[in-house]
């Protein structure tokens, strides 16, 4: 053998980029100046499940694959078959010229919410009312454990959207209508990706490890502040309202190493954000330092135009040269390649915008380890639903109940509920009811109704199990009010609410309950001693219903465990959650938001009683801190630094 062939045989055990012990932007450097054109360009497509396979990600270099919720569910996979699947596609990816692993990502957003059987946490509405930044770190962790056993390393989530209109169907999706308490649930992040190390310089993206995920940011920027909360739409505000209102849990994400934005189909001024140079390149990339990889949403390119695809060549140059590093569901893989390959060819797109996206891709797969352990790890599959994780859950649905009344008036709270009342009703759609408790997301994209939707317990099976085996618990979905007044129930348990939706399936210009509703409300309460629990993904009408009810709680979307539910009904835990959102007297009212000049709201942002005298515990609270009131040290300090971030603006 000549020289040249030791040669060859020393380089290839000395590839740089596969020793572990380079640091990172050596790999990255290394590793990118061994890759073709359309071996870079592959590591910006993110291609859909049904078109993946081993082949198509060895030709094709594929730097990423989704299950997004476009996707077809596979509601009966176990946790295993989803390892196979990726596994097999990863294989593809490592038998490539270079090997370079591929990731997988997945709309994790309320646990891992895709799989039959995971623990289902409440929806971001629901955790914003628990204002407890300690508790969404350890969702976040017990989420990326859940969705690590399925071979999964990456989770479009959190959602950011500050909603500043609840007839916006993503509302749910978010935290708050408050840009701080927003901020400060950003410690999800902690928990999915790791805590960085203390030397870690903010701004570069952290994933610690193979039970760690990658989470994303999403959607940048003003995707909850569209005119009339349509999905989609136009966000219509000044630089000052965006940044103080719509940009401040970007700043909180990038400071905790988040590793991926991405950008909202939304429109800013006019603008589409996914053609939005100044936002993306200017703004998060450059003034906000963040060095890990921005995603488009999904066929968010197709978009950009008004006839969707119409101009599909003009498209991929608007977003790519915006800044966006990889594209989710470009409308034809093969068509994009091909056209961006064009753009680089004739100069239009320069080499240097697809060196810095895939540095920024491939640094964030060095930094968590994919190299290394690039195959999805059976040893945890039973993470998935774990009793530790549904403890978590049960927790977390009983810091989001919101009391918003007790008692009919101060001296008669009805609330908590005796264990050993000899007879009691439940009623309502929503009492036993599996798919609406979780909402959208859950499974399918839009949700599923009834009790086959996964594994969990519903408000009925909880109630059963935490009453006195004495008592006679009777469910009536919809019963007639002789019924009603004719058994001789201590008191009735009312759970009524929305039917799941997700995005623009949700948009809502009525914001009314499922029927029946309000007449199974009139039905009973009237009848006797009620509480009524509203399962919603947000503030709906209540306001005509009020008066008739004894006590009533805002449960929000609470997830697979009911039992979160009954353990504040019955007083073993007492109500502690606080509304993340104004609740609304009527629609003609929306938008309104805390801070309004016309602010008359039917319960304020922070409103929340806990168990027992009325009058005593009412929390005035029109807070935006994580718990009561902030400081006016934090408020001092938030402004100034909007104040500095406005001179980069
Ligand atoms: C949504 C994103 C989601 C993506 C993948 C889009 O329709 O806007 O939030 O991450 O689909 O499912």
């Amino acid at each position: 053998l000549g020289w040249w062939w030791w040669a060859i045989m020393v380089d290839a055990e000395n590839l740089k980029y596969k020793d572990p012990k380079q640091p990172v932007s050596v790999r990255v450097k290394d590793l990118l100046g061994r890759m073709t054109l359309e071996e870079k360009i592959g590591q910006m497509v993110q291609i859909d499940r049904s078109v993946a396979n081993a082949t198509v990600m060895k030709n094709y270099f594929i730097g990423s694959v989704l299950s997004g919720g476009g996707s077809v569910p596979l509601p009966d996979a176990r946790a295993q078959d989803w390892v196979d699947m990726i596994n097999d596609f990863q294989k593809g990816s490592l038998s490539s010229r270079l090997g370079i692993p591929m990731i997988y990502g997945i709309d994790a957003v309320h646990g891992h919410n895709n799989v039959y059987n995971a623990t289902v946490f409440p929806h971001n509405v629901g955790l914003g009312a628990t204002r407890n930044p300690d508790l969404l770190r350890r969702i976040g962790a017990a989420t990326a454990l859940e969705v690590r056993a399925t071979g999964i390393s990456y989770t479009f989530a959190p959602c950011l959207a500050v909603c500043r209109d609840p007839r916006w169907g993503r509302c749910y999706e978010s935290y708050s209508e408050d840009p701080k308490l927003v901020q400060n649930m950003t410690e999800i992040i902690i928990g999915l990706q790791g805590e960085p190390p203390a030397n870690y310089r903010k701004g570069i993206p952290y994933v610690g490890g193979t039970k760690k995920v990658i989470a994303c940011a999403k959607h940048f920027v003003g995707d909850g502040g569209t005119t009339h909360g349509i999905n989609e739409n136009n966000t219509v505000i000044d630089r000052h309202g965006l940044l103080g209102i719509h940009m401040p849990a970007y700043l909180d994400s990038i400071i905790k190493g988040v590793s991926s934005v991405m950008v909202s189909y939304s429109s800013w001024n006019g603008v589409k954000m996914h053609a939005n140079r100044d936002l993306i390149t200017r703004f998060l990339k450059g003034t906000l330092k963040f060095k890990g990889f921005v995603i488009s949403d999904w066929e968010g390119l197709d978009r950009i135009t008004s006839t969707p695809h119409s101009n599909y060549t003009y498209s991929v140059q608007a977003a790519i040269s915006a800044g966006i590093d990889m594209v989710m569901v470009p409308y034809k893989y093969a068509e994009f390649i091909d056209d961006l390959k064009l753009l680089v060819k004739n100069n239009v797109v320069p080499m240097d915008r697809i060196d810095d996206a895939v540095a920024r891709i491939l640094s964030v797969k060095f930094t968590m380890g994919l190299f290394e352990s690039p195959l999805g790890d059976y040893s945890l599959v039973n993470e998935l639903g774990s009793q530790a994780h549904r403890d978590l859950a049960r927790d977390a649905v009983r810091q989001s109940l919101v009391l918003l009344k007790n008692g009919k008036n101060d001296s008669d709270p009805l609330l908590p509920l005796s264990k050993k009342a000899p007879k009691i009703l439940v009623v309502g759609t929503h009492a036993d009811n599996l798919g609406y408790q979780c909402g959208g997301w859950t499974i399918a994209w839009q949700g599923f109704s009834g009790n086959n939707a996964t594994r969990g317990t519903t408000i009925l099976a909880a109630i059963k199990s935490t009453v006195d085996p004495s008592t006679e618990v009777v469910f009536r979905e919809d019963p007639d009010s002789d019924f009603v007044k004719s058994n001789g129930f201590s008191y009735a348990i009312v759970v009524i609410g929305e039917a799941p939706y997700a995005e623009t399936g949700g948009d809502s210009t009525t914001l009314t309950m499922l029927d029946p509703g309000p007449s199974i409300i009139k039905n009973v309460c009237e009848s006797v001693k009620c509480v009524v629990v509203v399962i919603s993904g947000r503030p709906i009408v209540m306001e005509p219903y009020i008066s008739s009810m004894d006590a009533l709680v805002a449960a929000w979307l609470p997830g697979t465990e009911g039992l979160g539910v009954t353990d504040a009904l019955y007083g073993d835990h007492g109500f502690s959650g606080k509304l993340p959102r104004t609740w609304f007297k009527s629609v003609d009212q929306l938008p309104m938001n805390f801070g309004d000049r016309h602010y008359d709201p039917l319960f304020p942002l922070g409103f929340g009683l806990t168990t027992g005298s009325v009058k005593d515990i009412v929390a005035r609270s029109t807070s935006a801190g994580t718990r009561g009131t902030p400081s006016f040290i934090a408020m001092i300090v938030a402004t100034i630094a909007v104040c500095v971030l406005q001179v980069h603006f």
